[in-house]
């Protein structure tokens, strides 16, 4: 056979002609940033073989695909080598994920040791540059050659059904079944697996930009009721520098984990006799929660919206005119019911009032709308509240503050002429904005979810086309005139209409949704709201839906994150703590205490019994902005001595002075620490 191909590079494309075993090796074999390559658009092992009127460009390790392929092909080596190592494991399912990749096996719990070994064991692995080399087999071949594997045989059993939620779709689905040989130098087979593929050439594209992270249980296809499994997870990467990067990333995350820091600084709690995902604020959690309710009642106002409240349950009716019942039935509580009659056995005899735990506020501020007439010349009319609502997340995914099951939303609706719609979007996203840079998260792009258009969702989704296209198109135009950086996100709108999320970065460059806008052409119609034209006709409202912070929770974790505990002197639990040298000083430093208590200043007076230098110690763990101390030299100057953050120092500041600078620096609503070199 012969023929010619078009390989594109960058945006060069070059006709090469096809000999009777071109393949991608022939082509990209030198370039070790080549780890696979897309033919016609379908991604593949370079091993593969090329046909006449093929194109094909190839696919760079530090791509996100590229870098899915080489920790696909890590997670690989991973179950080999354990499996060289522990001859009984069963394999599970090994996908990329995020910065990583994980493998699931049925094996007894593995220990620091046993993973030691096992990189050990990825290591000559990856020396002996074994080759993945593709086989496709028929489901009887693939049965009979992993009889011993049973859920592979299970895989296989259920191709059609395969999905990426449970990463199952990485081994099989449509097409041919295939199993990948690791092949060493000598052509005798290593290993084989099941997998769809492509992967790396050899086992040698590894490097050593890999690692083994850490394990943990999980459950076969993350169903409870099936086998347990252990999870190795490993990450991946181009070079050992990018690991190793990689690594800093984890340790200073770990260092900021708002779980940990909760703790330390006495934020919050969560009690077993509670239940996950239900946070307890403690009194110094209680300040930032304040600091961030007060914040943004008053921008509300200022933004013309009007505080109002609803209670947290309501008859389930309700949320069937919402449409949260059935589209959203998976996220809510189950019913609890009222008046209910039961026999001595405890069965129902006759059912009761069905009550549900609100998941949104929407429909109750739809029907504050419908209360009365309403004019144009209301419009457009904002309701906001601080409305506590209830997801029955899964306690497997509850996480500290940033997941949990209740949640306060500082949640909005603006009513709307359909013409004001694009407006009040430019007016929330403007809204938003600069509430993030009050609270210091100035780096944040914005996403724009619209409907699965032909996916298998399509049918989650409310509306007619016209009205999804309509309101897709003037968010899309809004985010696009920001001028900050937008992405999209395909099939992530809610049931009833597209939305913007707001995309933060934190200070160490991770990415979270806080605050989103949606659009609502769905609510208004099935509410039947409605308010009186100019021209005397009866017009139906657009809803735009947005919060903000999103949820106080969540926000308030990531808060944590970002300013590693060290928070903005304005939002800082406690804002000074004083440290008197000595039990001496205790009377002369609580008059400064005093003075900076009666200007509203939160200080701490460290009374204890503590030495001074454990004092100290103490004032920096607890990440006081400031820190005053008093001794000898300064009782008899009336002065005091200040201490910040990064240890800088300023001895004999005039009492009155060091609280007017105090309550200078808090009011200025600072997001940087404060230091005597400013
Ligand atoms: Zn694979
Ligand atoms: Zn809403």
């Amino acid at each position: 056979m012969s023929g010619v191909i078009t390989v594109r590079r960058n945006d060069d494309a070059e006709q090469v002609e096809l000999t009777t075993t071109t393949t991608g090796l022939d082509l990209f074999g030198d370039d070790r940033s080549v780890v696979a390559m897309r033919v016609n658009g379908e991604s593949r092992d370079l091993q593969r073989e090329l046909s006449d009127g093929d194109t094909v460009e190839p696919i760079l390790i530090d791509e996100p695909e590229g870098l899915s392929i080489v920790r696909h092909s890590a997670a690989h080596v991973t179950a080999q080598a354990l499996q060289n190592l522990f001859a009984d494991a069963k394999l599970g399912i090994g996908p990329p994920i995020t910065d990583g990749f994980y493998y699931d096996f049925q094996t007894s719990p593995l220990t620091p040791e046993d993973m030691k070994s096992i990189e050990k064991r990825m290591g000559q692995i990856v020396k002996e540059k074994q080759r993945f080399v593709r086989r496709v087999v028929t489901d009887d071949e693939a049965r009979a050659e992993l009889a011993d594997e049973p859920f592979k045989l299970e895989l296989i059993s259920d191709k059609g059904s395969a999905s990426a939620d449970d990463g199952s779709s990485v081994e099989v689905g449509a097409g041919d079944l295939t199993i990948y040989d690791n092949v060493r130098r000598d052509g005798s087979v290593a290993w084989k697996d099941l997998c769809r593929g492509p992967h790396v050439p050899n086992t040698g594209y590894l490097g050593n930009g890999w690692a083994l992270t850490r394990t943990s249980a999980a459950y076969w296809r993350g169903d409870q009721s099936k086998a347990d499994l252990q999870r190795v997870y490993g990450t991946a990467w181009p070079t050992k520098d990018e690991l190793q990067a990689y690594k800093t990333r984890l340790e200073e995350a770990a260092k900021r984990d708002h779980r940990k820091l909760g703790t330390e600084l006495d934020l919050f709690s969560f009690n077993e006799l509670v239940g996950s995902g239900l946070p307890l604020f403690h009194p110094k959690g209680g300040v930032i929660k304040r600091e961030m309710e007060d914040y943004v009642r008053a921008r509300h106002i200022e933004e013309g919206f009007d505080y109002v409240g609803t209670p947290h349950i309501a008859k389930e009716e309700l949320f069937y005119t919402s449409g949260h019942l059935p589209y959203y039935a998976d996220g809510m509580f189950p019913a609890l019911l009222e008046d209910v009659e039961r026999d001595e056995q405890g069965n129902i005899t006759k059912g009761g009032q069905a009550y549900r735990l609100k998941a949104m506020n929407c429909p109750m501020h739809n029907l504050i709308f419908s209360s009365r007439g309403r004019s144009y010349r209301e419009l457009p009319l904002r309701f906001f509240e601080f409305g506590t609502v209830y997801r029955d997340e899964k306690s497997g995914v509850v996480q500290g503050l940033t997941r949990v099951r209740s949640i306060t939303q500082d949640d909005s609706h603006s009513y709307v002429m359909k013409e004001q719609a694009p407006d009040e979007v430019r007016h929330l996203l403007k809204f938003v904005l600069s509430l993030l840079t009050d609270f210091g998260m100035t780096d944040v792009a914005l996403e724009v979810s619209t409907r699965d258009e032909d996916g298998k969702k399509k049918d989650k989704f409310i509306g007619s086309d016209e009205q999804w296209e309509e309101a897709t198109a003037i968010l899309q135009q809004i985010a696009d005139e920001s001028g900050l950086p937008v992405v999209a996100d395909p099939g992530g709108a809610a049931y009833y209409g597209p939305k913007i999320s707001i995309q933060a970065q934190d200070a160490i460059g991770r990415t979270w949704q806080m605050s989103t806008i949606q659009y609502d052409f769905n609510q208004p119609e099935r509410f039947g709201l409605e308010y009186t034209a100019p021209d005397g006709s009866r017009q139906q409202p657009v809803m735009i839906h947005s919060a903000k912070f999103g949820s106080i929770e969540r926000f308030m974790g990531v808060l944590i994150e970002h300013y590693a505990g060290a928070f903005p002197a304005w939002l800082s639990p406690v804002q000074v703590t004083a440290v008197p040298v000595a039990s001496e000083f205790d009377e002369y430093l609580g008059g400064v205490v005093d003075k900076l208590r009666a200007k509203g200043v939160r200080v701490e007076f460290d009374e204890s019994d503590d030495r001074f230098a454990k004092k100290i110690r103490n004032a920096s763990k607890h990440k006081s902005p400031f820190v005053l101390i008093a001794g000898g030299d300064d009782r008899d100057a009336g002065s005091v001595s200040f201490r910040y953050r990064d240890g800088s120092q300023r001895n004999g500041v005039p009492v009155d002075q060091a609280v007017e600078e105090i309550v200078a620096f808090i009011a200025s609503r600072s997001n940087e620490s404060p230091t005597a070199d400013a």
